[in-house]
């Protein structure tokens, strides 16, 4: 198999608006990476491109170091079974660098990244990038600890993660366009509504919405949340008043409110 079909094949498709139909196993097959390996991490990474070696032990060391931060951000420790399996998994990830025209993070399976960038547009150190590492790296470790949930939920863990929580990334810049999101329970499983179209500023509205959940009630009822749902779940409306006791609607409210009140 010739490894720059399969990067042609891949490169056309990312022109589409969808990164749909590529075939992953062959493509992944037929590239000869280079792999690393540390604690949590076994790295796969190839760059087609005359960019500088990339995946170094800086980059394993800056993945490590955001392994420990995560963990205290999510809250995760080793008292639960499930925290422990989280924790101590390794996981696999495979970044691929090429000139492409959309950057994107892919969780092809529990513990698999594949993340493909243009080192022509960002490096991979720079903070954009890192960002994104953060917010995927959330959605596995979280992940193999509670699992999936719609994608309200998921995506907003992984955003307010990625963005440390901090109120100026997330919750003041959703206030400019908070009228444009429409009711949550309208939205709430809608994947092509958080994952595509204007995505940055809707990621980001699910993030100040993941905020505002974990700032007011703590992990605990995320967490509860979590385990109790899952990506497709019709009945989320009810598991999310069985956990807070309260139904979405009256806490989306009190959210907008409070975001408007932000300053
Ligand atoms: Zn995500």
């Amino acid at each position: 198999m010739n490894t720059s079909r399969y990067l042609d094949d891949l490169r056309a498709n990312l022109l589409s608006p969808r990164e749909g139909d590529w075939n992953r196993a062959e493509c992944i097959a037929a590239i000869q990476w280079e792999i690393r390996m540390s604690p949590h991490f076994l790295l796969h990474s190839y760059c087609d491109l005359p960019a500088e070696a990339v995946v170094d032990q800086s980059f394993i060391d800056a993945l490590e170091q955001m392994h420990v931060e995560l963990t205290a951000f999510l809250s995760l420790s080793a008292h639960t079974k499930r925290e422990r399996i989280s924790l101590e998994t390794t996981f696999t990830c495979f970044i691929l660098q090429t000139n492409a025209s959309r950057q994107f993070g892919e969780i092809l399976s529990p513990n698999v990244l594949f993340y493909v960038m243009n080192p022509t547009i960002g490096s991979l150190h720079s903070e954009f990038h890192m960002g994104r590492f953060r917010h995927e790296l959330a959605h596995l470790l979280w992940g193999q600890a509670y699992g999936e949930a719609p994608p309200l939920f998921m995506e907003g863990l992984a955003e307010y993660a990625g963005y440390r929580g901090v109120a100026d990334e997330l919750t003041v810049p959703v206030m400019a366009t908070l009228t444009e999101v429409p009711p949550l329970t309208d939205i709430v499983l809608a994947d092509d509504y958080w994952k595509h179209g204007e995505w940055s500023d809707r990621y980001r509205a699910s993030g100040a919405w993941v905020q505002y959940l974990v700032e007011r009630w703590g992990w605990e009822k995320l967490k509860a949340l979590f385990l109790l749902t899952e990506y497709a779940d019709t009945q989320i409306r009810d598991h999310f008043a069985q956990v807070y006791a309260q139904e979405l609607e009256t806490v989306e409210a009190d959210w907008r409110d409070g975001v408007m009140m932000t300053s």
